[in-house]
């Protein structure tokens, strides 16, 4: 066997190993009966340890060592960049420093668990100290181009450094800030939707929306889970959800939003499949493809025109509510303290505010027992809000507690792509038409040929060139918001 077909067929285990873990994950969060959970957690270190001793394996390097300066094509040179990318960080990590990481990851969530639960953010700060340290090590060892934030970023945006996202971001920032204080100043909407909405006729009215987009249920489900999220990959991508009956939103937007995910996961190209090339560009990417559908599409005029009157067919309380009135109920602006609650235009300067102080305790700028005040500062400066506790401030993400420094970022450039994505593939279809008539076969279509079918065969800056014809820009968002919010709110952004 030459050398690459080789490397194909160890990577095909790798990966098949990582959807097993992915339905033990799935199973985890929906089914499991609670005294299972020392088991699986038995069973997901083990496939853990099994897939770092296959990335790490000698022969891989071998082979990529042979397979070095060959002139391979551009798919087979994609494959090969991707594996030799993953091997170097892996094995450039020591086992000890691996382990110290998984065993010091349930103490510090639990921690984080209980500093949330009694909002005092000392509980949490001595297990964050400890974690922080363990990933300032793992970034000397993997190594970074300027400083260490950037071997954060790598594991979730590959190829983007921070220096790349801090400029797009400043923009951003400096163009949203007054867009959110000028409607801020616009009078509120007084309107809201209330009442009963039973679980039975949401979930009918969700799944109807999914078949609509395109999402597979015979190659996926939905189930409900206390947060939703989407896991798996081609033939079996599941997502799930939560139904809350007093409000048909959260279910809703939720489940078009991971609907976008699952779509991107069900449309890699089955040939790909278990190689690089039927997996995600990036975080970042893989959120453009949930925000696009969940807010460029989902929340937008034309959507609710289509889907309106079937909503008040199934949900008669709202009958009374006009289709004006129902569509600023969705897409109402309001600064507040919780990120997963944050509305379109002010969900940025939640992220905004995380990655700036990310980015201070990596640079050992501030200390960990300084987060707390540096925190309340930036709700404070860029969304005017007070916090009043750690548990609605510092404490209310769960990511930092199992050391996941560098994600929230891949949100907003989600954000991003997802903008400038949309705008050139208006260029070629109606979109608007698509989706006042519930079509979404061109849009999907669209979707599928330049980007889901790509897999990773370009690094997330150059997918964007690719497909957009420039570098990312946040005009394209900063655009929408104006012409979207202007409208809904009567004034001139
Ligand atoms: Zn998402």
């Amino acid at each position: 066997m030459d050398a690459y077909n080789e490397l194909i067929g160890i990577y095909d285990e790798i990966s098949t190993i990582g959807d097993i873990s992915s339905l033990l994950g799935w199973d985890q969060n929906t089914y499991m009966p609670r005294k299972a959970a020392a088991g699986r957690g038995g069973q997901s270190a083990f496939l853990s340890k099994l897939v770092h001793r296959k990335v790490t394996d000698p022969r891989v390097g071998y082979l990529l060592d042979r397979l070095e300066g060959e002139d391979l094509s551009g798919t087979r040179a994609a494959v090969v960049r991707e594996i030799r990318r993953i091997y170097k960080r892996k094995t450039s990590v020591p086992e000890e420093l691996e382990a110290e990481i998984a065993r010091s990851e349930p103490l510090s969530v639990q921690a984080w668990a209980e500093a949330k639960q009694k909002k005092d953010f000392s509980i949490f700060a001595p297990n964050l100290e400890h974690m922080l340290e363990l990933k300032k090590k793992v970034a000397e060892k993997v190594g970074y181009p300027d400083i260490p934030y950037d071997a954060m970023l790598e594991e979730y945006e590959p190829y983007t450094r921070t220096a790349q996202v801090r400029e797009v971001l400043e923009r951003l920032k400096k163009r949203l800030v007054p867009v959110i204080e000028r409607i801020s100043e616009a009078e509120g909407q007084r309107i809201d939707i209330s009442g009963k909405f039973p679980r039975e006729a949401q979930e009918s009215f969700c799944r109807r929306i999914l078949v609509d987009i395109g999402y597979d249920f015979e190659r996926g489900r939905l189930d409900t889970t206390e947060h939703p999220f989407t896991i798996g990959t081609g033939d079996d991508t599941r997502i799930t959800t939560h139904f809350y009956e007093n409000d048909l939103r959260p279910a809703l937007f939720s489940c078009i939003h991971e609907g976008g995910h699952a779509l991107y996961e069900q449309g890699f190209l089955k040939e790909n499949m278990h190689t690089p090339l039927g997996e995600a560009c990036s975080l970042g990417i893989h959120e453009s493809q949930s925000r696009m559908w969940e807010n460029l599409i989902g929340r937008s005029l034309p959507f609710w025109k289509r889907y309106y009157p079937d909503l008040q067919s199934a949900f008669p309380g709202l009958s009374a509510l006009p289709l004006e009135d129902f569509y600023q109920t969705v897409n109402r602006v309001r600064p507040s303290l919780i990120r997963i609650e944050a509305d379109e235009v002010t969900y940025s300067m939640h992220i905004l505010i995380r990655f700036e102080l990310e980015i201070e305790i990596f640079n050992g700028r501030l200390d960990v027992r300084e987060i707390p005040q540096a925190w309340n500062e930036g709700y404070e400066k860029y969304l005017g809000v007070v916090v009043e506790n750690d548990g609605v401030g510092c404490l209310q993400d769960i990511h930092w507690s199992f050391g996941s420094f560098g994600y929230f970022p891949t949100y907003t450039l989600g954000n991003l792509y997802a903008a400038q994505f949309f705008d050139a593939m208006k260029k070629d279809i109606d979109v608007e038409a698509s989706i006042e008539r519930g079509e979404f076969g061109p849009i999907l279509t669209w979707l599928r040929s330049n980007i889901h079918e790509k897999g990773k065969l370009y690094p997330a800056s150059e997918l964007v060139r690719v497909v957009t014809g420039k570098e990312l820009d946040e005009s394209h968002f900063i655009d929408h918001l104006r012409n979207k919010f202007g409208a809904i709110y009567g004034i001139d952004l």
